[in-house]
């Protein structure tokens, strides 16, 4: 596998289960060979009905996310190109008024996590084990419905859906996420963080099908940890799935301007 130059997928201490100054990040990319590296943390919701997420920043922590990251920017511009952005949901409800938020400040794009299916208080979290073809398929919807907005750069770890049952199903299903962002030009993302953590993502199965679907596939730190950048064992895993599957990755990432939609 080549050396990581572009990361979009790094956190920081905001979202309240990710360590390290937002520095350290960035030293510790430029360590690894980072030359493109993009800050993408869990974006803030505007709920209304007062539900306090913990694993986002608040609406209210928005300027100085981008204060410090901005700054970084510009301390650091000779060494390493930093970009804005952040890893964002698609709660249909909450959406426009979300976007609305953080146009308020400067940003450069954004990553689509599906983690909750489709919001945090009376949805599903996806990387609850489970056995339900009706919770596959709504995931994939949410996956869908995100992607027609035309605003993300690419989709994180796409496999984050824990189903458990057959592979018939599963292919089914989630092959519909491969067409679709293969119609869209959108990269599919290898998380290393799933890899760090032995979680049940990333999946052969899943990259199988991105294979036979002829997907552009990325890398992503999903660093939560400066340390993940200089994560030779984590690597590894990545390297053995690319080599295992014969995965063709692309190293650099095209943007997408969030402000000008690409839409399918
Ligand atoms: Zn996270
Ligand atoms: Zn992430």
């Amino acid at each position: 596998m080549k050396t990581i130059t572009t990361n979009l997928h790094t956190h920081t201490e905001r979202c309240n289960h990710a360590v390290g100054a937002d520095r350290d990040f960035v030293e510790a990319a430029i360590e690894a060979g980072v030359k493109i590296l993009g800050f993408s943390d869990h974006v803030p919701m505007p709920y209304r009905n007062h539900f306090q997420s913990h694993i986002r920043m608040r609406v209210n922590e928005l300027p100085d996310y981008t204060s410090s990251i901005l700054s970084l920017k510009e301390e650091y511009r000779d060494r390493i190109e930093i970009l804005l952005g952040y890893e964002a949901e698609y709660d249909p409800d909450l959406f426009p008024e979300m976007l609305k938020e953080l146009s308020q400040y400067p940003f450069d794009y954004l990553i689509f996590g599906a983690h909750f299916v489709d919001n945090e208080y009376t949805g599903f979290y996806s990387g609850t084990e489970t056995d339900e073809e009706a919770h596959l398929a709504a995931y994939v919807e949410n996956v869908l419905a995100g992607l027609s907005t035309g605003v993300f750069t690419y989709l994180a770890h796409p496999d984050l859906i824990h189903y458990n049952g057959p592979d018939d199903i599963y292919e089914e299903h989630m092959r519909r996420i491969c067409l679709a962002t293969k119609e869209q030009g959108i990269p599919l993302e290898i998380n290393l963080n799933g890899f760090l953590y032995d979680r049940h993502y990333p999946c052969d199965r899943f990259f199988r099908l991105t294979k036979e679907c002829g997907n552009t596939i990325v890398v992503g730190y999903d660093a939560h940890n400066p340390a993940l950048f200089s994560d030779a064992e984590t690597l590894k895993k990545a390297e053995a799935l690319i080599k295992r599957l014969d995965l063709s990755v692309t190293y650099e990432i095209p943007i997408i301007d969030p402000h000008h939609p690409k839409l399918p």
